[in-house]
């Protein structure tokens, strides 16, 4: 926005203007994304750190670009967000990652929880109505379903979220609190929120083995521990990573090292090929 005195024009650069133009066009081009189905969700299994067991994945949206190939949330998440189009993306990725859970279920290929990535500009009044709707349409079990929401958007103690939240619990949809760690969460807003997961950011699964983060992840854990809340590991990459926190008691990991992201076709495969095992 250009609002305040004349002088602001003065440091919108060549830079800026060009960064302005290719929103511009994502925003043109992701119009026609949501209508022409270029959208996908690739999955990531989530790990029981104990029996090794995939017990559920997290839905991670992707666009098959026409001419730019499959593209990373990085590139237009942040200014789906901007533009609003955030809502009928999420909406969309609900929907499919419902679905599919759904159809992998009927088929008998696996039983498993879906977690889906919830931007706060998703959460208003009429959330919870849309979640019940997309569990109707998909006929997906609501035990089947966690929703992701970031450290930032739950430290928001505002009554609206705190109603919104109980009135998905109720449901029986789970809840759990991405990118931990990153953010100023209290022990008593933890508590408070009655949630199902904590998912430790990869920043400090990085730092395994450093006694720093040796010493947070420990205290992550033996928080949700008291909480009697689970915790996944997020961004597990390396043998050492997994033997670390097995030893600590982490009940769950996601990563790299278990597998990347997969299309649905890849990822079926990985459920038939473990199941044959
Ligand atoms: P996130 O929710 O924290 O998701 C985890 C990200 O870490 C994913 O990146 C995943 O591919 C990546 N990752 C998983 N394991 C490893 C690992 O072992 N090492 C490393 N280096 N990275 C790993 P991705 O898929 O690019 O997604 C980035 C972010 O975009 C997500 O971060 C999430 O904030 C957002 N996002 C993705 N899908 C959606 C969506 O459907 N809706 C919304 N609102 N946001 C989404
Ligand atoms: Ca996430
Ligand atoms: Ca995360
Ligand atoms: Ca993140």
């Amino acid at each position: 926005k250009h609002s305040g005195g004349g002088n602001c024009y003065r440091f919108f650069t060549p830079a800026m203007h060009e960064r302005v133009l290719h929103h511009q066009k994502i925003e043109a081009e992701l119009n026609q994304a949501i209508q022409q189905n270029e959208l996908r969700v690739y999955y990531q299994p989530k790990v029981n750190l104990q029996t090794d067991a995939i017990f559920g994945m997290e839905a991670l949206v992707r666009w098959q670009h026409p001419e730019r190939g499959l593209l990373p949330p990085s590139e237009f998440i942040e200014i789906a967000e901007h533009t609003g189009q955030i809502i009928e993306l999420g909406a969309w990725v609900l929907a499919e990652a419902c679905r599919q859970t759904n159809y992998w279920h009927q088929q008998g290929i696996a039983s498993l929880q879906v977690s889906v990535n919830v931007s706060g500009y998703q959460i208003d009044q009429r959330f919870v109505e849309h979640v019940n709707e997309v569990l109707a349409t998909t006929q997906l079990n609501p035990q089947q379903l966690e929703l992701e929401l970031t450290e930032s958007i739950l430290m928001n103690d505002t009554p609206a979220i705190n109603v919104i939240l109980k009135q998905l619990r109720d449901i029986g949809v789970a809840i759990s609190i991405d990118d931990f760690g990153t953010g100023y969460s209290s022990f008593e807003r933890i508590r408070a929120l009655h949630l199902d997961v904590i998912k430790v950011d990869r920043s400090f699964i990085k730092g395994l083995g450093s006694p720093d983060d040796n010493a947070i992840v420990d205290a992550i854990i033996s928080m949700a521990k008291t909480l009697k809340v689970k915790i996944l590991a997020e961004g597990v990459e390396t043998t050492a990573q997994r033997e670390y926190l097995q030893q600590a008691n982490c009940d769950a990991a996601q990563g790299y090292l278990f597998s990347k992201p997969l299309s649905s076709a890849s990822f079926e495969q990985l459920l038939t090929d473990r199941k044959r095992q």
